[in-house]
C-alpha cells in the first residue's frame, strides 16, 4: 500500500477559486491589474482593519524591497534585521545596496530582542555616525514579535519600522492584527503561507496617498504622458488578476484556516506536555496570539532519538521538503553550524514514516553570504536552530495525522 505523506503546510482550496478565475477570463481581464486584484485588495483591507491600506504584489519579497525603497533606503545605509528569519526578510534590504545589520532574538517569542535592538543602534550610530533607517522585525513561525517595545525603541531613535508578517498573517500583538504597527506590514501568499495565491504578496500602507506611490513603483514608474516617460526607476511587481481571484477564494476559508492551525497547536502542546525533553513553542504572553503557521518542538541537547549515530554519514541531495526551485548540491555534510544529531535523526524517522519535518531556519549571521556583517548577537537563534523542528501544520493535517506525528515522534525516543 501507498504511505500517506504529511506535510509541513500545503495549501487547502476552498472551492470559490476557481469561480474568481473564471469570471477574469470570461470578462478578459487576465492582467496585472483588475476586479479580482481589486477585490482581494478591499478583503485583506478589511481583515487587517486599523484603517490601513493594502497593495497586493507578486510576492513578499517584492512587498519588503519596495517598503525599503519607499522609506529612502539607499546605497550605503543600514537596516537592522532580525537573524533568526527566512533569507527573504534579509535579502531586499542587500537589492538596495544598503547592508544587514542583524539582531538576535528574545528567548520568549523567538523574535528580535528589543534589549539588544537598542544596543545596536547606539552601536551603529557610534561606529557610523549613523543611524539604521529601518528595522525589520520577523514573526517567525507566526508568533508576534514584541511590537511595543521595538515601536518604542524605534520612536525613541526616529527609525522607521517595516514588519515581515510574512509567515504572521492573522497573528496579533494585544489583539491587533501584525502589519498593522509599523510604517508597513509585509505579507506573503506563497504557496506554503497561511494563504496563497500559488505566489503573492501584499504590503500593508498607512494611507491611499502611500498606496498610490508603492501601486506607481510596482508597474513601472510611469509618468503621466501619452507616451511613456520615466522619472524613476520602477519595477514589475503588481499581483496578476488570475493569483488574485485564488486569493480571493482564500480569503473566504482564511478564519477556518487560522483556527485550525491552532487547533493543530493545542493537539501537539497537550501531547508534549508529558514527554521530558520535547517542548512546544507556546505564545508565550496573553499578549501574543500565534497563528501557529508552523508549530514547531525544541529537543533537548541530552535527549537520545534512534539512528542519531548514522546522522550527517552523507551529503544531501536537492532540496528537503518541498522547497522549490534549482539548489546547489552542498558537496559537503558539515557546516559550521547545524542542527543537533538528535534532531537530524529525528527528520530523517519522521521522513521514512511520511512526516516531513523541517529544522528551524538558519540564523542570517551564520550564513555564509552575510559573513562579516555586522551582527549583534545573544545565542539564542543558534541555540534554537540547533534543537529545534518544525511539524506539519498546515489545513490539510488531521487530527488523526497529529496523533500518528506524536506517536512516532514518541517511538523514536531511547530512554
Ligand atoms: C516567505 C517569507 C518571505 C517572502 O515571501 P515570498 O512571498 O515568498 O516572497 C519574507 N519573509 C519571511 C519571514 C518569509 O517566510
Amino acid at each position: 500500500m501507498m504511505q500517506k505523506r504529511i506535510y509541513l503546510c500545503l495549501a487547502h482550496m476552498s472551492g470559490k477559486e476557481q469561480q474568481f478565475i473564471q469570471e477574469a477570463f470570461d470578462t478578459n481581464w487576465v492582467v496585472p491589474l483588475g476586479p479580482n486584484v481589486n477585490g482581494f485588495e478591499d478583503d485583506l483591507k478589511r481583515f487587517v482593519g486599523q484603517n490601513k491600506e493594502v497593495v497586493a504584489l507578486s510576492a513578499g519579497t517584492a512587498a519588503i524591497h519596495l517598503a525599503l525603497i519607499a522609506c529612502g533606503v539607499q546605497a550605503g545605509d543600514e537596516v537592522i534585521c532580525q537573524s533568526f528569519t527566512f533569507c527573504a526578510s534579509a535579502n531586499p534590504v542587500a537589492y538596495v545596496g544598503a547592508t544587514p545589520v542583524f539582531v538576535d532574538s528574545e528567548k520568549d517569542s523567538w523574535n528580535m530582542d528589543p534589549a539588544l535592538l537598542e544596543q545596536a543602534i547606539v552601536d551603529r550610530k557610534a561606529k557610523t555616525g549613523k543611524y539604521p533607517k529601518a528595522i525589520i522585525p520577523v514573526a517567525l513561525y507566526g508568533m508576534p514579535y514584541n511590537i511595543d517595545a521595538i515601536m518604542t525603541i524605534a520612536d525613541k531613535y526616529g527609525i522607521t519600522v517595516i514588519e515581515d508578517a510574512a509567515e504572521g498573517f492573522g497573528s496579533k500583538w494585544k489583539g491587533q492584527v501584525l502589519g498593522t504597527f509599523g510604517e508597513f506590514g509585509i505579507l506573503s501568499f506563497n504557496g506554503n503561507k497561511m494563504i496563497t495565491t500559488s505566489g503573492g504578496g501584499a504590503l500593508i500602507c498607512k494611507d491611499t496617498e502611500t498606496k498610490n506611490k508603492i501601486m506607481w513603483l510596482a508597474t513601472q514608474a510611469r509618468e503621466a504622458y501619452s507616451y511613456y516617460q520615466h522619472e524613476a526607476i520602477g519595477y514589475n511587481y503588481r499581483l496578476s488578476n488570475i493569483c488574485a481571484g485564488i486569493g480571493r477564494g482564500q480569503m473566504t476559508i482564511i478564519d477556518e484556516h487560522l483556527a485550525h492551525h491552532k487547533h493543530i497547536a493545542k493537539m501537539y502542546a497537550d501531547a508534549f506536555k508529558d514527554v521530558p525533553g520535547i517542548s512546544f513553542h507556546s505564545n508565550p504572553s496573553e499578549n501574543h496570539d500565534s497563528n501557529y503557521w508552523l508549530c514547531t518542538i525544541l529537543l533537548d541537547e541530552d535527549l537520545h532519538v534512534r539512528g542519531e549515530d548514522d546522522t550527517y554519514k552523507e551529503a544531501v541531495h536537492g532540496a528537503v521538503g518541498g522547497a522549490a526551485g534549482v539548489v546547489h548540491s552542498g558537496g559537503t555534510i558539515h557546516t559550521d553550524c547545524e542542527p543537533n544529531r538528535n534532531v537530524e535523526a529525528m527528520r530523517i524517522q519522521l521522513d521514512k514514516a511520511g512526516i516531513e519535518s523541517r529544522p528551524l531556519w538558519k540564523p542570517m549571521h551564520k550564513q555564509p553570504v552575510f559573513k562579516g556583517v555586522p551582527a549583534y548577537i545573544n545565542g539564542t537563534a543558534e541555540s534554537l536552530f540547533k534543537r529545534g523542528l518544525c511539524l506539519p501544520s498546515g489545513p490539510m493535517v488531521t487530527d488523526e495525522d497529529v496523533s500518528y506525528i506524536i506517536q512516532n515522534i514518541k517511538d523514536n525516543l531511547i530512554h
